[in-house]
């Protein structure tokens, strides 16, 4: 037994689960080495922008107050512009998480009698009560701008004639979630974002497409805003942080669009020009230039999840062999008792209160119980390993994260060791799976 599968077992994963996980590894490799290119390209890509901008040791400084003239703070969103291929970037501490990025992107560039669409079906939870689904105090309903939704068809694909219909005279902007969510959809890949704006701005050229990008940059080598996005909206607390950034939200997009952002995030006549970025952006610099390769970590954490739990005969998405295009993977239990036992797994594999028991709760903004494992450095961080799933049917738990790959693995050896202990996966059915792995590698 070698020292590394010894401290496994000190770890609490036993010899099974461990043989399981390692056999299942064996298979993965080629696509861990395709990960690894895209992220190579990616590290290029966000090096580059940094160096094109000519990131300072004073950038990595901070201002206070009003923020006038904060060097790092516009460095850092010309560095993001560079990145994302866009004309400009508000990136600040002061946007709080994904959900407010999202609504500051819209509630500034729609105005009253405008109307939104969603082609691509029930945006994330959250923004329901942004955009009045559920009703909701401030929410972009109570200014006067209606909602249109347009479903994706049964398999997955664009429902164009729908999508056509729908698009008026009122029709300002297009939301497009690039991930699933909480929901078993496919996530788009950027072609096929590209093929939809396409669509959009030939049957009326000047609606704003915004793509809600959380979880899915650097998973490929290129940006929804590559292939014709107005806007980018996303989280620092998700890739582009790259686990460091301890807060933090950012839009990338037109000119137009980043400064209607902008003089909404602060004030009229004062847009861009203040908002002290305080001592944060070391931080948001060194995450950004972590984040391609921590993102990688996370995918591979994704493809051996799956593949771990569709040979034990779940049903997973993406499968175990589909491409990927965004770090979450989700995986259907079907009861309440294993979605609890997977994230306690995922909960006791953290570097920070692994010794606490995650319980559902009541979480603003969700309409049923979320149980979430995160023992993170960053509260909330989902790009640091995280599990969370509703406590609803069909009782499917979403997995993403891990800030190394190596952790990734420990955490998913972690909850299959939950589920054995749990009864809900047997020794005999590892062992099956286990089966399957060498068949198919002979
Ligand atoms: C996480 C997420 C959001 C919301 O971000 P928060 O930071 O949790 O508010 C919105 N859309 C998608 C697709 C997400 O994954």
């Amino acid at each position: 037994m070698s020292d590394t599968d010894k401290l496994y077992g000190a770890m609490g994963i036993g010899k099974e689960v461990l043989a399981y996980g390692n056999a299942v590894l064996e298979g993965l490799l080629d696509r861990f080495a395709q990960i690894d290119r895209t992220a190579e390209y990616n590290q290029l890509k966000v090096l580059k922008a940094m160096q094109e901008n000519q990131v300072s040791e004073a950038c990595l400084l901070g201002t206070t107050g009003y923020g006038y003239n904060d060097l790092g703070r516009d460095t850092l969103e010309k560095v993001y512009a560079g990145v994302f291929h866009t004309q400009d970037a508000l990136v600040r501490p002061q946007i709080t998480c994904g959900t407010h990025a999202l609504a500051l992107a819209l509630m500034s560039n729609l105005r009253p009698g405008d109307e939104l669409l969603s082609p691509v079906g029930k945006p994330y939870d959250t923004l329901e009560e942004v955009i009045g689904i559920r009703p909701s105090r401030g929410s972009l309903a109570e200014y006067g701008i209606t909602y249109r939704q347009v479903d994706l068809l049964p398999d997955g694909s664009f429902d164009y004639e729908a999508i056509r219909r729908g698009i008026n005279e009122r029709t300002r902007l297009a939301a497009i979630q690039r991930s699933k969510g909480y929901q078993t959809r496919p996530t788009l890949s950027v072609e096929r974002i590209g093929e939809l704006i396409a669509f959009i701005k030939g049957i009326k050229p000047d609606v704003i497409c915004m793509v809600d990008n959380c979880y899915g940059e650097f998973v490929e080598t290129r940006e929804p805003s590559d292939v014709g996005a107005d806007m980018v909206v996303g989280s620092l607390i998700k890739n582009p942080g790259g686990g460091l950034a301890p807060i933090g939200g950012y839009i990338a997009g037109t000119k137009e669009c980043v400064e209607n952002a902008a003089y909404r995030l602060t004030s009229p006549g004062l847009g861009k020009e203040v908002g002290a970025s305080l001592g944060i952006l070391s931080n948001f610099y060194q995450g950004f230039f972590l984040a391609p390769v921590v993102t990688a970590g996370a995918l591979k954490g994704a493809v051996f999840a799956a593949n771990i739990y569709e040979k034990l005969g779940f049903d997973v998405a993406p499968d175990g062999s589909e491409d990927r295009y965004d770090i979450i993977q989700a995986v259907t239990f079907g009861t309440p008792q294993a979605v609890t036992a997977f994230c306690q797994g995922i909960q006791a594999a953290a570097p920070v209160d692994s010794h606490v028991v995650p319980e559902p709760w009541d979480m603003p903004g969700y309409d049923a119980q979320v149980i979430m494992a995160a023992g993170a450095f960053v509260s909330g961080s989902s790009i640091e390993l995280s599990a969370d799933g509703p406590l609803k049917p069909p009782y499917a738990v979403y997995f993403q994260g891990g800030l190394t790959w190596q952790h990734a693995k420990f955490g998913i050896l972690k909850s299959l060791e939950a589920l054995l202990r749990k009864g809900i996966v047997s020794e005999e059915e590892i062992a099956n799976a286990m089966e399957k792995c060498r068949k198919t590698k002979k």
